[in-house]
């Protein structure tokens, strides 16, 4: 049994539901009656507006409700292209394709723009005015009375009839869940649950926020656009009513219980919908309710939908079959860090102020490649929201940030990332849904860009960036001792994994400058000894790396030079030598901040550890 299940899990992911899609291509031939042939067709055109959703809902985090506008905008481009004596599908699908990306693209702007929920308000209003847009055109669109009498579509010249149309709507589903699955599964689908789940996190990796979501919710009209084609094909007629809030309702309550964050749970989703209240025209009238029942109960009882139970379901034989174990931290040397380019990164007299807190006052420092520069000071002191400035976070009030030499002048987040910045945070910022070595890799984003095209065709470009992602991910996990965890969730890891992972990301993408915010609080000591020594590689390695940390002891160790703050503003600077001994670096400790004190030992006990950090060999 458990062979058997070792077996099956050697066989590429994409293997059970391309069986699945061949099954149900193959159908036909072993009889399949008229209505159970329609309701599978219109369980696939389903399928189709789930999975669009699901890009932009579960995948991106952004409702939006406009999937059946994009249904109806694709319905109405067939019927009217057909009425004008273009029957063909191909072009048809492409048509419908085009427009509804245009559709996406043009509201999407206008709500993404707006931000929160505004995308929801604006792709709903689009379904309001469906109705209104067929009335306008009905010498086109046959207004109430719907448009009858769609030409039978045609392809490469030769007609279809209702038999062989089976086999399109079925090769159309097929090839959307392709593109689908290889969008997830490539560092845009990634990228797109760490923007779900943290935009800020995605900005300082690089995304650019507003374009990924545009990009997402357009491209998630995509197979809207298609579905409408095959439903405006499958009945030869068409009307308003098909596109209301019921359908909504549905699609909606489809993606739920199918799991919206997941590709073929739309598939499931779908299948389920149409199987139950869909199909049965004693329903109809109950539609909606029974709609929002399984609405309530996918929302309620399945956090993930189905989708989620057959991970969970899958995990379990995994680990029955021995194929998941606690993994073991493995032995060996740690694997050579490659050279990084470091660069300069300057702070020259930059103020920042909240409302009347004067949060930073001027401050200036160069942090240098090859270099270890530790900013430290009591709580509150700045040092955050000097990092924050530096990635561009906050609008800088006065003075300037350089980075290669080069003024980051109001530059946002994502484009301060790409000059090659990379932070960590303060709390660790661990996007759900992917494994530590996709969560790592992810930090690549910037570095050999692929666009989402290449990553849908497959293209050798993509598989080149992909393979070199996921080289680079699993060489700096060894590094940070993690190599044995790649497979392992990433936000089920402990606090002081986290931290390390959260290094790991930042570092791979090579950066010029590395900014660590409090990067060895909550590790224990032997993290802290793995963290001190991958830095000191990034040092060896050229890096720039700049180090907020509380922990003094660590500081005076690892620090090449150390700068001080003290309410917004330096108050010493220099090698850990002179800091250790600055009487007013040990009178603002010893005086003022009797919290950093008591944590982390007296200024008496640092002047000591600095003496010890500098002459190791009387030390032992
Ligand atoms: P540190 O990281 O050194 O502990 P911070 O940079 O987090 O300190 O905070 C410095 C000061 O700026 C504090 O007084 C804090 O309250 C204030 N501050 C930080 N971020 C904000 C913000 N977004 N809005 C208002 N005040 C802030
Ligand atoms: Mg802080």
């Amino acid at each position: 049994m458990a062979a058997v299940w070792r077996g099956l899990r050697s066989l590429p992911t994409w293997t059970l539901p391309l069986v699945l899609g061949l099954v149900l291509l193959s159908l036909p031939w072993f009889g399949l009656d008229f209505t159970l042939s329609r309701q599978i067709q219109l369980g696939c055109i389903l399928a189709l507006l789930v999975s669009g959703l699901n890009l932009s809902l579960g995948y991106a985090g952004e409702l939006a409700l406009g999937q059946v506008a994009m249904y109806a905008a694709g319905a109405y481009t067939a019927g009217l292209l057909a009425t004008a004596g273009w029957t063909d599908l191909l072009l048809q699908l492409a048509a419908a394709g085009l427009a509804v990306v245009l559709v996406g693209v043009v509201t999407g702007m206008a709500g993404l723009r707006l931000g929160s929920l505004s995308l929801a308000m604006t792709s709903f209003f689009l379904i309001l005015l469906i109705p209104d847009i067929v009335a306008i055109f009905e010498e086109h669109t046959g207004g109430r009375n719907g448009l009858a009498g769609i030409p039978a579509g045609t392809l490469l010249g030769r007609p279809v009839d209702p038999e062989s149309f089976y086999f399109v709507v079925v090769a159309v589903l097929i090839g959307w869940f392709a593109v689908m699955r290889n969008i997830a599964a490539s560092r845009h689908g990634v990228a797109l649950q760490v923007l779900k789940q943290s935009p800020v996190l995605a900005s300082s990796m690089g995304i650019s926020v507003f374009r990924m979501k545009l990009l997402a919710y357009a491209v998630g009209a995509v197979p809207a656009g298609l579905a409408g084609v095959l439903f405006a094909n499958l009945d030869l007629y068409i009307s308003a009513e098909a596109f209301g809030f019921t359908m909504a309702t549905t699609i909606l309550a489809a993606s739920i219980l199918g799991g919206p964050m997941s590709v073929y749970g739309a598939a499931v989703g779908a299948a389920v919908m149409q199987a139950g209240p869909n199909q049965s025209s004693n329903f109809q009238q109950f539609a909606l309710v029974f709609t929002g029942i399984f609405l309530i109960a996918g929302g309620v009882l399945l956090r993930g939908g189905l989708a989620d139970l057959a991970r969970k379901a899958v995990d379990r034989l995994d680990r029955a079959a021995g194929l998941k174990g606690r993994p073991e931290p493995e032995a060996g040397e740690a694997p050579d860090l490659p050279r990084i380019e470091g660069v300069e990164l300057g702070v020259e007299d930059v103020s920042k102020a909240f409302g009347g807190n004067q949060a930073l006052k001027d401050v200036s420092f160069r942090a240098l490649p090859g270099r270890v520069t530790a900013l430290i000071g009591p709580n509150g002191s700045g040092k955050t929201t000097l990092l924050n400035m530096i990635s561009g976070f906050y609008r800088i009030d006065s003075g300037r940030v350089l980075v290669a030499g080069a003024p980051l002048k109001g530059a946002v987040p994502h484009r301060v990332a790409r000059a090659g910045v990379a932070r960590t945070f303060q709390t660790p910022n661990i996007p759900e849904g992917v494994t530590v070595l996709q969560a790592v890799a992810s930090g690549r984003y910037s570095s050999d860009r692929v666009s989402l095209l290449s990553a849908v065709l497959r293209l050798p470009r993509f598989r080149r960036a992909a393979r070199a992602d996921l080289d680079e991910a699993g060489r700096v996990l060894a590094l940070v001792g993690m190599g044995h965890l790649r497979d392992a969730e990433a936000v089920s890891l402990p606090l002081g994994m986290r931290r390390l992972l959260e290094v790991a990301r930042s570092l791979v993408g090579a950066p010029g400058v590395l900014l660590l915010d409090e990067a060895a609080s909550g590790l224990d000591e032997d993290e802290v000894d793995r963290l001190a020594g991958l830095i000191r590689r990034i040092r060896a390695a050229g890096g720039t790396v700049v180090l907020v940390e509380h922990n003094f002891r660590l500081v005076l160790d690892l620090a090449d030079d150390i700068v001080v703050l003290a309410h917004g503003q330096v108050i010493a600077q220099g090698p850990p030598s002179e800091i250790a001994e600055n009487p007013r670096v040990l009178s603002e400790y010893l005086g003022v901040d009797n919290e950093w004190g008591a944590d982390h030992g007296t200024a008496a006990e640092f002047a000591g550890a600095a003496k010890t950090a500098e002459a190791p060999e009387e030390a032992s």
